[in-house]
């Protein structure tokens, strides 16, 4: 059994369900875990935390913490380690996950294993399985010798069990100097768009360039809202300025790794499966048999995206 401290993402006072993903897993395992809350006031999430199998909870509370910086949260959680000796890190692979791990190794001197899409542990170690190559093949990494171990994992790699609401947990602060630090965040420029986050929902509904136009995307945003899902789209659409970069997925895009990923119109280039080969399930929707994305696809539809996505809206909206 491992000490092991989840680092608990959050904005504006609401965490990321990925951060509560990693606490389940590692006290199903049977850790000592911990979870870290980093911000200016964010002890009240103490309580989800517990409820999703957080053994203890702690806060590093500073006004100076409000807005994201590398540095000072790095020197947040640096004080955490200090103070908790944890022989386990884990953060989700989020951008701000991408961001703060690799300052924190360099910090602690500790090694990091990267955008790993599974968690398993051998005793205290930790043995992980990371893509690499776009997806072509997967490394399994282990740590050498002693130490402080570090990982990220991807979103929705291990999914999300249901939280005992019955638990409760109050943060216990935690003192850390953050001053000195030279990192400063000016502004927070918001993306005009209400809609789920690809790398945060567990069910994407993606669209290429066969979609022709940014109205006809209304029929896979209509399929995305059935079913509590994300709308997607390949370079190809977001090049044509039929989505926005935030939901291109792929290789130069976001890497998604949600329960149900549905394609429609999209041919399955190497770079766009480099962003979802790792969803668990795939549904590829294409008028073209030959199309490479059947060749990952689970579930295969050949036909008309325009006659089989509201069908399958229709459908499920039934049950
Ligand atoms: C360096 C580099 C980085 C890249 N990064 C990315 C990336 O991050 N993400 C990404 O997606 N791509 C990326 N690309 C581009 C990638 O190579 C492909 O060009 C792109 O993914 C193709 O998008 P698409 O599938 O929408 O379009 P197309 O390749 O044009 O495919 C359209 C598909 O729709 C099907 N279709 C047409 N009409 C219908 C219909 N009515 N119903 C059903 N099916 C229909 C066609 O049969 C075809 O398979 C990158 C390329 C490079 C060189």
């Amino acid at each position: 059994m491992a000490k092991l401290l989840v680092f608990v993402e959050q904005r504006d006072g609401k965490a990321k369900k990925s951060s509560f993903e990693l606490i389940a897993a590692a006290a199903k395992a049977g850790h000592e875990t911990h979870a870290v809350l980093i911000g200016a006031s964010v002890s009240g999430l103490a309580g989800e935390c517990a409820q999703y199998g957080a053994q203890a909870v702690h806060a590093v509370e500073n006004a100076s913490l409000d807005k994201y910086t590398s540095d000072a949260y790095a020197k947040a959680l640096q004080g955490a380690i200090k103070a908790l000796s944890p022989e386990i890190v884990l953060a989700s692979h989020t951008p701000m996950g991408k961001d703060l791990m690799p300052y924190l190794s360099a910090l602690c001197d500790a090694g990091l294993a990267s955008d790993c899409t599974s968690l398993e542990f051998d005793g205290a170690k930790l043995k992980l399985k990371r893509p690499l190559y776009s997806g072509k093949a997967t490394a399994e990494v282990e740590f050498l010798g002693g130490g402080l171990q570090l990982a990220t994992i991807r979103p929705n790699a291990i999914g999300l069990p249901k939280p005992d609401t019955s638990k409760s947990a109050t943060a216990t602060a935690l003192s850390v100097d953050v001053s000195g630090t030279k990192g400063k965040c000016l502004e927070v420029q918001k993306g005009a768009s209400t809609r789920p986050d690809v790398t945060e929902s567990s069910i994407v509904v993606s669209g290429g360039r066969s979609l022709k136009t940014a109205e006809n995307f209304k029929i896979l945003e209509e399929l995305a809202d059935a079913v509590q899902g994300a709308v997607g789209a390949s370079r190809a659409a977001v090049d044509a300025g039929l989505r926005p970069h935030r939901d291109q997925v792929g290789q130069t895009g976001k890497v998604v790794a949600p329960q149900l990923y549905i394609a429609a119109g999209i041919s399955g280039a190497i770079q766009h499966l480099a962003g979802m080969r790792t969803s668990k399930v795939i549904v590829a929707i294409n008028s073209d048999p030959q199309a490479p994305i059947f060749q990952i696809a689970d579930y295969a539809i050949v036909g008309d995206l325009f006659q089989v996505v509201p069908a399958i809206t229709a459908e499920i909206k039934k049950l």
